[in-house]
């Protein structure tokens, strides 16, 4: 018997190894085996097919252990993983790297680390596990090899698997931004008081230490209103020291326990909320949705910022959790805030689990396993939740659908998960539910087709309409005043007297987007990649935002000579400086990735807004995502402009997205809302779309747009992108390439050209842009040349060294 293996890297295709005599009854399909690649590189890869017919060409050589007892994966993921592969031309490889946690992933570069909180009990290991995790204990790390040569043999996955089972250590990974769960300590009352006759015999009878009952009375009204209590939130509501509330511990009348935030194991204070009961308008689009899914497979809710989208989400999972099916909710990564989590963990408690890419391997291999067993109904999560194994995947809700940031950019797979999904879910007999208050091109389009259902909810839920748009005319203001007008500031002001909150969005961090010199108009660009650099006032340095690389500041000019630069544009920095001068005594914090790295700082940041500790939140495009705040009257976007000039066949459509999103996150909850933009394009269609919050007028407009140069959803977009240190080879290789093709593909490839950023971390680039019939045989015709000739070129004496990157249906 032979086994067709998949292993995480992107070789051409899958090979095959034999499977020995005394596996063939262990070996299934969707296993881990270890096998041998080469002279000494060892794998764990999953068997994707068993097979009888020994390979033609060559003699395979031997699985050597089976790491699983029963399959990790789902025979209907290998085939996602497949059509993934061929139709985003990379390969299965590169899928699997992308789909399983990394501790399912072994091979000869892991690194074990020791789990420092693991509880196994020491006796109920095997001796070869006994002597790792002994080795562990002291040296906290081990390397593949150095496991073989503790246990004196070559064969060590079967081993190491038990102990990944058993908790006892971990594969390190390479995690830039870690998610710790966090402990914090929550107050509960002792259960002898929850009977309310019980307590109010207490709170009658309390005599002496009026501030004990202060804080206990603060703890019952914050317990009542937010299900549950953290010990450091409290003791800063009531204004209470640790002395006091240590009392009502001793007096057995609070507990205290450490519990993990955010983790799966969920607070069991929630999921009693009972669901808000829809509006008339919900009710409808609630009925329409599930309607229209009748007859299709996707249905497209189509409801304006504030219109209780998630209300309807909510409905729709709840039906599918009563007939015992699992939903899946997916968000954009920087919209999985903890605000999202907490409003869906009031309604599902703890079947639903949030999985995204920065929890740590333990929490998310757990989270796979009670997916596969069906334990857990709802997750929640970003593109990669899509590849976890659903036992029943029965609806995916795709929130926010129009969002770019579900394609992933790199590494391969560069798949768009929402196009994904509606793939897999047709294989799996799914329903897919997309969501948007500002639907993409293409989906509205296969709305308008009758290939999607389509649903609209034209009605905010608490005020009806949608905030007023007001223009500020940037040209026409006194010098030095264009960041912030002075009708901006005005308003400002007002909102902020009025105790409300303000949103300030600017898509450009940092001081000022690059520095000029006035004498002779060099501008300082980084040394590795085609970039201006930012200057960063605070950090008081240069910055690449390409690669991250920084600079010292400078002051001479390397052309001229001469000490005379000017700040160019201007970035959130900037704003929050501007404001803090004009306004003091207000408070300003920023949100770009400058000041808020990981997603505790971002949840932190939301959470102090919400509480009003902040006045005016300055940010980019994370302020816009998805957030629903019940206290921001204004919302200014500072410098329209810089979303509609550049050049990318899809910037009117961003543009709108994205002034439309922002502005709905003014008066969500009373119809005070006022948006202001500052422009100087004030006659720029999509301006006057926005003003009038016309999507259908947006969508007529640029659909004859793209009909008319025959971009999508016209045509499928591929980009191919050749990557070198030197120009002209990079190039050279992207013409061979194209007059490589058949006239009749070359009839359809733009360029060679350079992209507005041609260099990258030193490596030049240039690219070829292919438009192609949407007709399926073409495009696999395409694609069949397309990677004939890269293998190719692959293999060209003077292009091998050419990294070349193919892009389908990009951003
Ligand atoms: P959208 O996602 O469409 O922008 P949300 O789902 O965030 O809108 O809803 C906007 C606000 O209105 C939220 O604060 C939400 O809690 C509230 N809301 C919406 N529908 C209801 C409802 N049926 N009952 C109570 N509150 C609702
Ligand atoms: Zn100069
Ligand atoms: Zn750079």
């Amino acid at each position: 018997m032979y086994a067709e293996i998949i292993i995480p890297l992107a070789l051409p295709k899958n090979y095959t190894w034999m499977i020995p005599v005394s596996m063939q009854e262990e070996v299934a399909i969707g296993m881990r085996v270890e096998v041998m690649l080469g002279a000494n590189k060892r794998y764990a890869g999953i068997v994707k097919n068993i097979n009888s017919n020994a390979p033609e060409a060559f003699t395979p050589k031997p699985i050597l252990s089976v790491l699983d007892d029963a399959p990790i994966v789902y025979e209907h993921q290998l085939a996602l993983w497949e059509w993934m592969a061929e139709y985003y031309m990379c390969t299965e490889g590169e899928v699997m790297q992308a789909a399983i946690p990394s501790h399912l992933k072994i091979s000869s570069e892991s690194v074990f680390v020791l789990n420092e909180q693991q509880e196994e009990d020491l006796k109920n290991l095997s001796d070869a596990e006994y002597i790792i995790s002994e080795a562990l204990e002291i040296k906290k790390t081990l390397t593949l090899l150095e496991i073989q040569k503790l246990l004196d043999k070559k064969s060590v996955y079967p081993v190491i698997n038990k102990l990944i089972q058993k908790g006892i250590c971990y594969v390190q990974e390479n995690m830039k931004d870690k998610y710790t769960s966090k402990v914090e300590i929550f107050l509960s009352l002792h259960t002898q008081y929850k009977n309310e006759a019980a307590l109010e015999k207490l709170l009658n009878e309390w005599t002496r230490a009026p501030k004990q009952l202060n804080l206990l009375l603060a703890f019952l009204h914050f317990e009542k209103t937010e299900g549950s209590v953290q010990q450091k939130s409290i003791l800063e509501k009531a204004n209470a020291t640790h002395a006091q509330l240590k009392a009502l511990i001793d007096k057995g009348i609070l507990v205290a326990e450490k519990r993990k935030i955010d983790r799966l194991a969920s607070d069991p204070h929630t999921g009693n909320t009972a669901l808000h009961s829809l509006s008339e308008k919900q009710k409808e689009a609630f009925a329409s949705v599930k309607e229209q899914l009748l007859e299709h497979p996707v249905g497209l809710l189509h409801g304006i910022t504030g219109s209780g989208k998630t209300q309807i989400y909510v409905a729709l999972i709840n039906e599918v959790i009563q007939q015992n099916k699992q939903a899946l909710y997916m968000l954009p990564e920087i919209a999985l805030t903890a605000q999202m989590i907490r409003r869906l963990k009031q309604y599902f408690g703890g079947s639903i689990a949030i999985y995204h890419s920065k929890f740590n391997p333990n929490e998310r291999v757990e989270i796979w396993n009670k997916v596969k067993s069906g334990e857990i109904k709802i997750v929640l999560g970003a593109r990669s939740a899509l590849f976890l194994p659903y036992k029943n995947l029965s609806l995916i809700v795709i929130d926010e659908e129009h969002d770019p940031s579900y394609k992933q950019q790199e590494p391969a797979p560069r798949y768009q998960a929402r196009d994904t999904a509606i793939y897999y879910a047709k294989q799996l007999k799914a329903k897919v539910v997309l969501g948007s208050a500002t639907p993409s091109v293409e989906t509205y389009f296969n709305a308008v087709s009758k290939k999607f259902g389509y649903t609209y909810l034209n009605e905010r839920f608490s005020t009806g309409a949608l905030p007023k748009i007001e223009l500020i005319d940037t040209k026409k203001q006194p010098a030095g005043t264009a960041i912030l007008t002075p009708q901006l500031l005005a308003s400002i002001s007002k909102t902020i007297a009025n105790n409300k909150q303000v949103i300030l969005f600017q898509n450009r961090r940092g001081y000022a987007p690059y520095l000029i010199c006035e004498t002779c108009g060099w501008i300082p660009h980084c040394e590795h990649c085609d970039v201006t650099l930012t200057y960063h006032k605070a950090k008081n340095l240069l910055s690449c935002h390409y690669c991250g690389a920084s600079y010292p500041i400078v002051n001479t000019c390397k052309a001229c000579g001469k000490q005379n630069f000017k700040q160019k544009s201007f970035g959130t920095e900037q704003i929050e400086e501007k404001l803090n001068q004009s306004l003091p005594g207000v408070i300003v914090a920023r949100m770009d990735l400058d000041n808020v790295r990981g997603k505790n700082e971002h949840d932190q940041l939301i959470q102090k807004f919400e509480q009003r500790q902040i006045d005016i939140l300055v940010g980019t495009q994370m302020v816009v995502k998805g957030l629903d705040f019940e206290n921001v009257d204004l919302v200014g976007i500072v410098d329209a402009d810089s979303l509609l000039n550049f050049n990318h066949y899809r910037v009117n459509e961003r543009a709108f997205q994205m002034m439309e999103q922002v502005s709905g996150r003014a008066g969500r909850k009373n119809d005070n809302g006022t948006v202001i933009i500052q422009v100087s394009q004030l006659q720029h269609p999509i301006v006057q779309l926005v003003q009038q919050h016309d999507y259908f007028g947006f969508y007529n407009f640029e659909i004859q747009n793209r009909k008319h140069f025959s971009y999508p959803p016209f045509s499928r977009l591929m980009s191919l992108l050749f990557k070198h240190k030197e120009n002209n080879i990079a190039e050279e290789a992207a013409n061979h390439f194209l007059h490589s093709l058949t006239p009749e593909m070359q009839k359809t490839v733009l360029g060679p050209a350079q992209p507005i950023v041609n260099r990258v971390r030193n490596k030049y680039i240039w690219e070829l842009a292919i438009k192609i019939s949407k007709q399926p045989q073409q495009l696999q015709l395409a694609k069949k040349q397309l990677l004939h000739y890269i293998r190719l070129l692959q293999v060209h004496p003077r292009y091998k060294s050419v990294n070349i990157i193919i892009d389908i249906d990009p951003n």
